[in-house]
């Protein structure tokens, strides 16, 4: 049995001293995965998931004020909608439960900060998240973990190309 999910979440754009950095988390790994054995020397950690934040559609709300509240509730940080970006696809199977087989539908918006402390977040939520930091914008397409998002933040890098007149409402030399 294959059930569907649907997801939204949000590429949020900041301006910093003359560069851009988009809100990243680092969500708790709902999965851990097995490190391989080594007989030399210390076990590495395994590196931390690199994400955007998401999260599943309630219902009667549209996809794309679940973006801004799944920002807000995962990083703390409050922003604007300026476009739709693009949905990612895949298909994982639940761990938990039904075991179902899940293909999930996750829309992605491009957003710009506009206030907020980013990981000023609620006590429930620094269960799921456990670390959200601003992410030089051009670093996302190798940073983040999933090639999904890799290309959602590709494709917020044309979009700043195409419109860079969005930094003129975006001039913040603050942290
Ligand atoms: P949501 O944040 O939408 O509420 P969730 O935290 O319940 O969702 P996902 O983040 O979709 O669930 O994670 C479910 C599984 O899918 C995990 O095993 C995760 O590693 C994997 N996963 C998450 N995002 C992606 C992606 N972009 N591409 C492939 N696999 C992913």
């Amino acid at each position: 049995m294959v059930v569907r999910e649907f997801s939204a979440g949000g590429v949020v754009l900041r301006k910093m001293r003359g560069r851009w950095f988009l809100a990243a988390i680092e969500p708790h790994m709902t999965r851990p995965k097995k490190s391989p054995k080594r007989s030399d020397g210390p076990r590495k950690a395994p590196a931390a998931l690199v994400a955007l934040p998401k999260g599943a559609i309630d219902k009667g709300e549209k996809p794309e004020q679940t973006a801004l509240r799944e920002v807000s509730e995962e990083t703390g940080v409050q922003a604007n909608l300026v476009t739709k970006l693009t949905d990612i696809k895949y298909y994982y199977v639940r761990n938990w439960g039904d075991g179902a087989r899940v293909f999930k539908i996750v829309s992605f918006y491009l957003l710009i900060y506009r206030s907020g402390r980013l990981g000023n977040i609620s006590p429930d939520m620094r269960i799921e998240v456990q670390n959200a930091y601003w992410l030089p914008l051009e670093d996302a397409p190798k940073t983040l973990s999933y090639a999904g998002e890799r290309e959602v933040a590709k494709s917020a890098l044309q979009y700043l190309k195409a419109h860079p007149e969005l930094g003129d409402h975006a001039t913040d030399t603050t942290h």
